[in-house]
């Protein structure tokens, strides 16, 4: 039996997995409140030639405008991967509740062949709002959703 955490952690890799079917990168991630699912999803930066449309980013914006609000406290955003220095800072303006994650950065930098950036507890330590966060959750399919992917 997975865990809540997990139960939802398999849909943010089905989005990343779905991402790098539609040709985006491998990224993926879901809005939950109350343990409902209020929004998915993935990285769009080559459909929409933008390269901030990463799943997060693109999520919490499309969510806030929808829904007319500018405040996530009573949110958990479950992400395929540790989430970059932009959508964390993006995480800190919606206060945004939790964020739970598989891939971390370190992994994520060691797969893409470089050092990127700083991880997210970094940027959320600095901040003057600290979203929660559980590391490393289905770390392993997390990964499997890099196989053969070069960046
Ligand atoms: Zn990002």
């Amino acid at each position: 039996m997975p865990t809540q955490d997990e139960f939802f952690m398999e849909q943010a890799i089905a989005l990343a997995q779905q991402a790098r079917t539609q040709g985006n990168e491998p990224f993926g991630a879901l809005l939950v409140r109350g343990g409902t699912v209020v929004m998915t999803g993935e990285n769009k930066i080559h459909t929409f030639s933008d390269p901030t449309y990463h799943a997060e980013l693109g999520l919490i914006r499309q969510f806030c405008s929808e829904q007319r609000i500018s405040d996530l406290s009573e949110y958990t955003l479950y992400t395929s991967c540790e989430p970059c220095i932009m959508c964390s800072g993006a995480m800190v303006w919606s206060k945004l509740g939790r964020v739970v994650y598989s891939v971390a950065h370190e992994q994520l930098a060691e797969i893409a062949g470089g050092s990127i950036m700083i991880g997210s507890a970094e940027v959320f330590a600095h901040s003057p709002h600290r979203p929660q966060l559980t590391e490393k959750v289905l770390n392993e399919q997390g990964l499997k959703v890099f196989d053969g992917y070069s960046f």
